[in-house]
């Protein structure tokens, strides 16, 4: 995996037909990517011999290799991939529900399946709750190395290249600190001759930078956001997320206020609760006045503990306390199933992120 070689999986369509001609071979590389799960160019039988050693010579088609693979009791599955610098990543399929059959043996509903991915790695961030912070910031992800990860989840577990599924930026990294590479690997998604994953299907979570989120807007891709809040007040904020410093919660409301929602859709805020920290009514009642006008959804997390942290996971009587009070006042509010809690959360946040029902 030394390989210097370009990333095939970095071009868009477009360039894609700006690179190979005449146009309908592009068309057949797309295809062998994306609905045949191709690694090598080798395999692209239709393609002249002379183009594929060509190909070959500039590019690759596997710049990930897998590592390791864990799975989890409720059929979701954990992946680490290295890069072809060494550097390593993570990325999880949460089956969100399994495939059910009616009396006769006829299939009732598919299996759903969310994808959770990393578009870093490492994080300049730096959360003190964060595992992935813990390790510094090595490297911006490409588009390319984005979008692979998605690519060899589907054709590991058999799912075919027009299954829907979800994506949700949750893995290692911010996203928005690589704005660029993730909102091409966003469109390389969506491409209807390649995974065709709708951008309302994909959603963007972030630790709340501000200027980022409004730029994001105003690309207007269509996606879905997710904040990650987890405090309402400045002060507490700051010791958990010290980027709340250059961007406070007053700026990243302004900014979510700003930005383009799908009419059918929420704003997530993300509130991962750590006992006695931020767990009390009280925040619960700040919060609600804080996204007081806002389209948004409450999501509630456990804090999942790992070794050498300080913060501890709250109770399951606080989590409810805190969800209804929050749902009694009309503020839609889901406490997280942790899908996969028995992987081991080696970074510490690979979870659930599934937008209940409205994906
Ligand atoms: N950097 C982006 C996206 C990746 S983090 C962001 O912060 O939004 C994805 C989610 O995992 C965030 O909501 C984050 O707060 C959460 N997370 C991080 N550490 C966690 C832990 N120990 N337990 C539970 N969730 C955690
Ligand atoms: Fe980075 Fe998100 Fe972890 Fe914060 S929670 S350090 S933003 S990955």
């Amino acid at each position: 995996m030394q390989s210097p070689k370009k990333i095939i999986q970095d071009l868009s369509r477009e360039e894609l037909s700006e690179l190979i001609q005449p146009a309908f071979r592009a068309k057949q590389i797309y295809h062998w990517i994306y609905h045949q799960y191709a690694t090598s160019f080798e395999e692209m039988k239709n393609l002249p011999k002379e183009m594929k050693k060509k190909l070959d010579e500039e590019y690759t088609v596997a710049p990930l290799k897998q590592v390791m693979v864990q799975n989890s009791k409720d059929g979701s599955r954990k992946y680490l991939y290295q890069l072809h610098d060494g550097h390593t990543v993570e990325a999880v399929l949460l089956l969100m529900r399994a495939k059910e059959f009616h009396e006769d043996g006829s299939v009732k509903h598919q299996e759903r399946y969310t994808v959770c991915i990393s578009s870093q790695v490492g994080c300049k961030v730096g959360c003190a709750f964060c595992l992935t912070a813990k390790g510094g910031f090595m490297r911006n992800l490409t588009a390319g190395e984005i979008v692979e990860q998605v690519r060899l989840i589907k054709k590991d577990n058999d799912i075919a290249a027009n299954r829907r599924v979800n994506l949700v930026y949750m893995g290692m990294g911010e996203p928005l600190d690589n704005l660029q590479e993730v909102a091409k690997s966003v469109k390389i998604f969506a491409e209807e001759e390649g995974m065709a994953i709708a951008t309302h299907r994909q959603t963007i979570s972030t630790s709340g930078l501000s200027s980022k989120i409004e730029r994001l807007g105003k690309m207007e891709l269509g996606i879905n956001l997710a904040i990650s809040l987890h405090a309402v007040d400045d002060e507490l904020r700051e010791k958990l997320m010290p980027i709340n410093k250059a961007y406070n919660i007053a700026s990243i409301i302004t900014a979510v206020k700003n930005f383009p929602v799908n009419d059918r859709k929420r704003v997530m805020f993300e509130y991962l609760v750590i006992k006695d920290v931020n767990d009390d009514i009280s925040a619960a009642k700040k919060l609600l006045s804080l996204l007081d006008g806002i389209k948004a959804k409450v999501n509630l997390i456990y804090f999942n503990p790992y070794g050498g942290t300080e913060f501890k996971r709250p109770s399951d009587a606080d989590m409810h306390e805190f969800q209804d009070y929050l749902t009694k006042r009309g503020l839609h509010c889901t406490i997280r199933e942790s899908k996969g809690l028995d992987i081991s959360a080696a970074c510490g946040q690979l979870r659930e992120q599934e937008i209940e029902g409205e994906v």
